[in-house]
C-alpha cells in the first residue's frame, strides 16, 4: 500500500516483525542497542546508518508511534516526548535564540503561557499576544525579531476557533514559522499542515491516549525543523519512554472510532443543553450559534469533545454545579473515556484576577465539559440533574 487512509495508517503502520512473527508490536524496553563491530558502531554514530543507538535518541516503539502521527497529520518527520509540555518547550528552545520574539494567541494552555511569561524572558525571548477573536491585530504585533506565530484551535477552556488559513497567510507573508497545538482537535478532526502550518505539537496525554493512562507529547512537521528539534532533544533528554510509546501506538489504532463517538456524544449534549433554563450560553464548535461556526466547519471534520457552558449565577453557581455532579469526574484532565467537568474560575484559573480571567475568556460561571464515552443519556442526565438542583 502506498499512501494509506487515516484509519489504516493508524493500524497498519507497524514495525517489522521480529523472529517470533508477533501480530501485535512487542515492547522494546531497552535503554541501548548493540553493534556488530567497531565499523558498525562508527557508521551508526556518524549517522551513515539509520538505526537505534540509545533510547534517548530513538527506540523502535517511539519510532512506531511517531510514524503513525506523521501519517495522520500529513507531516514529513516527527519526534516523541515524555509529555506535551516537553514537546512544546523543546520546540521553542530548539528553534529560538536570545532576542527572538513570539506572537501567540492569548488563550493558550496554562503551562505554555507560563513558559512565555516566566521562563522565556530569562533568555531574552519575548512574547506578544493577540485575541483569538481578533486576528486582525496580529500583523500590528509582528516585529523584525518575530520568528514564531503560535496558536491553539479550539482553545482551552473557551473552545474558540481561529482560521488556520488566515494564520498561515500571515506567517508566510512575514516569513514566520506557524506552530499549532492541535491537542483539542486531534489529527482525526483537523490537520493544520494542510492549511499551511509548519509544525504541529500535541499533548498525547489527552485524546490520543484517550484512556487517562500515560503522558506523552509529539511534534511533527517539516523535516529541517524537526531535525533541529531532534538534535536539541537527543542532547537534552525529554524523550518518550518505550512503554508510553507502545501504549500510545496502540491507542492511535482506535483514535478514529473513539473520537467519532466522543464528538457524537458532545454534539447531542450541546444541543440538549442549549434549551436548559439554568444555562446562559452553550459554546460548541459545531453548534450554529458558535461565533466561528463557519470556520469550524471549514477546518474541522467534527466538533471535538469539549463543551463550554456558562451557568446562571456566576462563581457560586459554578461551584454548586460541580458539587451536585454525581457520575462525571471532577478532574484536571480532558479527553478521557470518562466525562470530566471543571470550573476554571474557582480552580485552574483561581489565581488570576477577575479582570485577567475575563481577558482570557474565563467568565465566572464558565464550566468546561470534556465529554467521554459513557452512554450519552447517562452523561446528560447527570449534567441536567446538577444544573437543576
Ligand atoms: C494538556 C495540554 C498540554 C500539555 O500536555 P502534557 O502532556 O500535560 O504535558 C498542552 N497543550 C494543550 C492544549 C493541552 O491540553
Amino acid at each position: 500500500m502506498d499512501k494509506k487512509n487515516f484509519e489504516t495508517a493508524a493500524i497498519r503502520t507497524q514495525l517489522e516483525r521480529s523472529q517470533f512473527q508477533e501480530h501485535s508490536t512487542p515492547m522494546y524496553v531497552t535503554s541501548s542497542f548493540v553493534f556488530e563491530d567497531a565499523e558498525d558502531m562508527r557508521a551508526s554514530f556518524s549517522e551513515e546508518k539509520d538505526r537505534n543507538i540509545y533510547s534517548r535518541f530513538s527506540n523502535p516503539n517511539t519510532t512506531e508511534f511517531v510514524e503513525k502521527v506523521i501519517a495522520m497529520e500529513g507531516a514529513e518527520d516527527g519526534y516523541a516526548f515524555a509529555t506535551g509540555m516537553a514537546a512544546i518547550f523543546s520546540t521553542f528552545a530548539a528553534l529560538l535564540s536570545s532576542g527572538d520574539h513570539i506572537v501567540s494567541a492569548r488563550s493558550v494552555f496554562g503551562s505554555t503561557h507560563t513558559l512565555f511569561t516566566k521562563y522565556f524572558p530569562k533568555w531574552n525571548i519575548e512574547t506578544s499576544y493577540f485575541d483569538i477573536n481578533n486576528p486582525d491585530e496580529i500583523e500590528s504585533l509582528i516585529k523584525p525579531s518575530t520568528k514564531i506565530l503560535y496558536a491553539e484551535s479550539p482553545t482551552n477552556p473557551g473552545v474558540d476557533i481561529i482560521d488556520l488559513e488566515v494564520l498561515a497567510e500571515i506567517a508566510k507573508k512575514h516569513k514566520l514559522l506557524l506552530i499549532i497545538d492541535n491537542c483539542f482537535a486531534t489529527p482525526y478532526i483537523q490537520q493544520p499542515i494542510k492549511f499551511g502550518a509548519d509544525l504541529v505539537v500535541h499533548s498525547a496525554t489527552k485524546l490520543m491516549d484517550g484512556q487517562g493512562r500515560v503522558l506523552g507529547g509529539v511534534v511533527v512537521g517539516k523535516s529541517e525543523l524537526v531535525r533541529e528539534i531532534y538534535l536539541f532533544s537527543r542532547n537534552t533528554g525529554p524523550a518518550m519512554s518505550p512503554f508510553n510509546a507502545w501504549t500510545l501506538s496502540k491507542s492511535l489504532e482506535t483514535l478514529a472510532v473513539r473520537v467519532d463517538r466522543h464528538c457524537e456524544n458532545a454534539l447531542k449534549i450541546a444541543e440538549a443543553l442549549e434549551s436548559n433554563v439554568n444555562i446562559l450560553k452553550v459554546k460548541y464548535p459545531f453548534l450554529t450559534s458558535h461565533p466561528q461556526y463557519k470556520i469550524a466547519k471549514k477546518q474541522m471534520k467534527l466538533g471535538g469533545n469539549i463543551i463550554a457552558i456558562e451557568v446562571k449565577g456566576g462563581i457560586e453557581a459554578g461551584r454548586k454545579f460541580l458539587n451536585a455532579i454525581k457520575m462525571c469526574s471532577l478532574s484536571a484532565n480532558l479527553g478521557d473515556t470518562r466525562t470530566i467537568v471543571t470550573h476554571p474560575a474557582s480552580t485552574t484559573h483561581s489565581k488570576l484576577s477577575e479582570k485577567e480571567r475575563l481577558a482570557a475568556g474565563i467568565t465566572p460561571g464558565l464550566v468546561r465539559i470534556s465529554v467521554g464515552l459513557e452512554n450519552v443519556n447517562d452523561i446528560l442526565q447527570d449534567i441536567e440533574q446538577a444544573l437543576n438542583s
